[in-house]
């Protein structure tokens, strides 16, 4: 292959917002990873986030030298609000999702409120296309499905630099799925979502999860590859307050089935 034409087909992959997730005794709240994947031509972007993250995303492209309109393929890994809410701003994608996810988006279970509302209808005005197990997106881009957190969830499997990327989506949140072997939240179906950590862990050992930093597994270590170790909580005080939150940090996170569905 010459020089020209191995930079065409290279593949690169940034995350452009972290994904991070807190869980509270007053509830739980996250943030999705958003992640820019490159092939030849292609700009693709993978979960679209939260609305309340859009202009940290438009200046994540910013800095990539990307506006909205040159991003062409828009692939959704499932439709939860903090992964889809600014799909709207991609007008010249092609949206893809799998069909089982639009339909689960249509009528989810009853107790998942975190079903993006009306993003089912904002599809009807986008050029959504459906993809589903083993589909090809570009070379060296395919889809993985991965039910279980939602009925219809999916992931994606890159290669980059040779080397296998999985982008887990909320299949594979954070680092903890690997030895828990299920995801902690999960709205659809367990035995699912444990198949889903199976096979997603037999196709790739490098990890984009949906709410945490990149990783890469190496026998029973979690070696994290890039990303902000912190994140920056804002309190305050002002206005003469006595009383203020406190924050304690614990290692485990309890794997929530209470709204599975079936
Ligand atoms: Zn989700």
């Amino acid at each position: 292959m010459d020089a020209k034409k191995e930079m065409l087909n290279m593949a690169t992959l940034d995350v452009l917002t972290y994904g991070f997730a807190l869980t509270t005794d007053q509830g739980s709240f996250g943030y999705s990873t958003n992640s820019l994947l490159r092939v030849g031509n292609h700009n693709i972007l993978i979960d679209t986030g939260p609305s309340s993250r859009r202009p940290f995303l438009v200046k994540a492209l910013k800095a990539k030298g990307l506006e909205t309109d040159d991003i062409d393929i828009v692939i959704l890994t499932h439709m939860h609000w903090d992964h889809c809410q600014n799909t709207d701003l991609f007008t010249n994608a092609r949206v893809l999702v799998n069909p089982t996810e639009i339909d689960y988006a249509r009528n989810p279970n009853k107790w998942d409120l975190a079903v993006a509302s009306g993003m089912a209808d904002m599809m009807r005005n986008m050029k959504v296309d459906v993809v589903s197990e083993g589909d090809k997106i570009v070379d060296g881009v395919s889809i993985i499905e991965t039910p279980g957190h939602t009925k219809g969830h999916m992931s994606i499997l890159a290669e980059i630099n040779g080397e296998k990327v999985l982008l887990a989506g909320d299949a594979m949140p954070e680092s903890g799925t690997v030895s828990r072997g299920i995801p902690y939240n999960i709205f659809w179906d367990v035995e699912d979502a444990q198949e889903s950590v199976e096979k997603m862990v037999a196709a790739s050992n490098v990890f984009y999860p949906g709410h945490d930093r990149p990783f890469r597994v190496e026998g029973d270590e979690i070696n994290y590859l890039e990303g902000p170790e912190n994140i920056h909580v804002m309190d305050s005080t002002e206005g003469g307050g006595t009383a203020s939150l406190t924050f304690t940090v614990s290692a485990t996170r309890t794997v929530n089935v209470d709204i599975v569905q079936k």
